[in-house]
């Protein structure tokens, strides 16, 4: 086999490997960015960490009393399918239970270490206002997919619960073939909890073969509970820290039973392997005292163990400072005391008005303002139009086109492009070529904006997005031009469709550095497999960025990089020495 030969047959084992039919789970590179981000967060694991040591090591007394964490499903979606049924989340909690106490159907006695957790999970049934709840909640949104960057934990998802006292899980549709990421203990609360894709949870409904028996949850939760990739996420000098479990090389997919790395035979069986949904049935003792060190007093998921989110809801009184019951009003109507009858002067929004004071059938009409949130005075529609107004957006927040530099002169010149109607500003960037990074960037109402400053020959590149309520566009490609150059302006726009990956030194033997050059402003997915395809790195960037990957642990070989923003992939080939 000559070596162009080699190249094709190692580009089809790579393809092969970002196909939707292998387990992909980012919870290691969103512990990057998130370490990246919390300069604390590295101590905090650390601390985490060397309790759970000293609890592994502290003889227990295990009374057999088991822990239930409350969980709440926060349901995200823009399609129908999105929004699974109460039956399907439910289907997911029984998967979680009969895995975590080893009453699920195809145990066996593969694997002496196999354990019951003492671990349970119920639907919440009391909210965080300590109203009654199914432990469901859902929105709706615009968004037809999901990075895994927490954004579904936002205000444009649903922000969590309270993670002292509940298990957040978040299901929406995750882009890039994700099947969901979990966040590790010590990480912020604000993103606490584990995201599974809405077509690998639960068993029925929208669940999706070979992942549809609900795994991929069990598996988050795993790491939601401390526990690491099975192999390490390394080769065989890296450990997942527990004891009880073989060392092993890298992820296995499919169902490869029987498989040796590390001169022992790999458990493809265990939850945090990368096999498929049928192929897993077990937990370890290991794994279960490495989880339960979380809840014992002064560790960090203890909280959990006072909740009582799982209780009964408690009797709503009129004085509770909430309204329930029948209450018509924060402790007042029903069988309380009357609610005060609303007046025109009362300083609150109520009864029939549609503003504080204002509007209804019994007050004067409230003044219309362009930021009321609803049409009223000469409005064509909410807040917009009429003379008083912004004009109603029509469209949709579409990328700017039409871009062009203009009065190219050598110290200025002028960036304009077509106005997107629904746009209320927009956003440009600005730089000299070949820089890393944006060093310039301005928002503007108008369709144009003046790059001023500049030195005569240099050359320079801007992007521009629209800016619409509450939405913004993707960036412009970039365009190019040079000061003093009148005709210089050029926007050739390859940057978006081609993607660039760079690795040095290559051959590498301790360290090399991955730099990627794609278009657009989505972030870049970088994975390394080896020669069989088998994922041992993946790391998200930013464009323009590079990272720094530590190779000294991989077996001398060749291995495949590819980084993709999800429109486009580049693949190289990195040997290591
Ligand atoms: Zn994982």
């Amino acid at each position: 086999m000559n070596l162009r030969t080699l190249f094709c047959t190692l580009l089809v084992g790579a393809s092969a490997m970002l196909s939707a039919q292998e387990r992909v789970c980012h919870t290691m590179g969103n512990l990057d960015r998130l370490l990246n981000e919390h300069e604390q967060l590295h101590e905090q694991m650390e601390q985490i960490e060397a309790f759970t040591r000293t609890f592994e090591t502290t003889p227990q007394l295990r009374n057999g009393n088991v822990v239930t964490i409350p969980v709440v499903v926060n349901v995200i979606y823009k399609t129908g399918a999105q929004n699974i049924s109460d039956a399907q989340i439910q289907s997911q909690i029984d998967v979680l239970n009969a895995d975590f106490r080893r009453t699920n159907s195809d145990a066996d006695n593969t694997w002496s270490q196999a354990a019951d957790t003492e671990i349970e999970f119920c639907l919440a049934s009391v909210d965080p206002d300590g109203n009654a709840t199914n432990g469901i909640r859902r929105k709706s949104t615009n968004k037809p997919s999901w990075q895994a960057n927490d954004a579904m934990k936002g205000n444009q998802g649903l922000t969590p619960w309270d993670p002292s006292s509940y298990l957040n899980i978040w299901v929406c549709n995750l882009s890039g073939g994700l099947l969901g990421y979990a966040q590790f203990p010590g990480g912020p609360a604000s993103t606490d909890g584990v995201v599974c894709d809405y077509a690998y949870f639960g068993t029925i409904g929208t669940a999706t073969f070979p992942f549809d028996e609900g795994r991929t949850c069990t598996h988050e939760v795993g790491h939601y509970l401390n526990l690491r990739h099975i192999w390490g996420d390394g080769g065989c000098s890296v450990d997942d820290f527990v004891g009880d479990t073989p060392l092993s090389d890298g992820p296995n997919y499919g169902c490869a039973i029987g498989h040796v790395s590390c001169g022992s035979v790999d458990m493809v069986q265990n939850y945090m392997d990368y096999t498929d949904d049928g192929c897993m049935n077990l937990y370890t003792d290991g794994q279960a005292i490495r989880m339960h060190a979380l809840f014992a007093p002064g560790g960090f998921r203890y909280s959990l163990t006072q909740s009582a989110a799982c209780g009964d809801t408690p009797t709503p009184t009129c004085t509770d400072g909430i309204q329930n019951g029948d209450e018509t009003g924060v402790d007042c109507g029903g069988s309380c005391a009357p609610c005060a009858t609303p007046t025109c002067d009362d300083g609150i929004q109520n009864g029939d008005e549609t503003g504080v004071d204002c509007g209804g059938a019994d007050c004067p009409a409230c003044p219309a303002t362009c930021d009321d949130g609803i049409q009223n005075g000469n409005e064509t529609g909410v807040d917009c139009g009429g003379p008083d107004c912004s004009p109603c957006s029509t469209g949709t927040c579409d990328v700017p086109a039409g871009t062009n530099a203009v009065n190219i002169k050598r110290k200025r010149a002028t960036l304009t492009w077509d106005a997107v109607s629904s746009a209320v500003s927009y956003t440009v960037q600005f730089r000299v070529a070949g820089s890393a990074a944006w060093t310039s960037e301005a928002t503007t109402a108008e369709t144009s904006i003046t790059a001023s400053s500049l030195n005569n020959n240099v050359t320079y590149e801007w992007r521009v997005r629209s800016n619409c309520n509450g939405d913004a566009s993707a960036f412009s490609p970039i365009c190019s031009f040079t000061a003093g150059d009148s005709n210089s302006s050029s926007c050739a726009g390859e940057r978006v469709v081609l993607a660039e990956v760079r690795a040095y030194p290559n051959p590498a033997d301790a360290s090399v550095r991955i730099e990627v050059l794609l278009g657009g402003d989505t972030p870049v997915s970088l994975q390394v497999a080896d020669a069989f395809g088998r994922l041992v790195m993946e790391q998200e960037l930013v464009d323009g960025a590079f990272v720094d990957l530590d190779v000294s642990d991989l077996d001398a070989g060749i291995y495949l990089v590819r980084a993709t923003n999800g429109l486009t992939e580049d693949v190289i080939r990195l040997v290591v020495e």
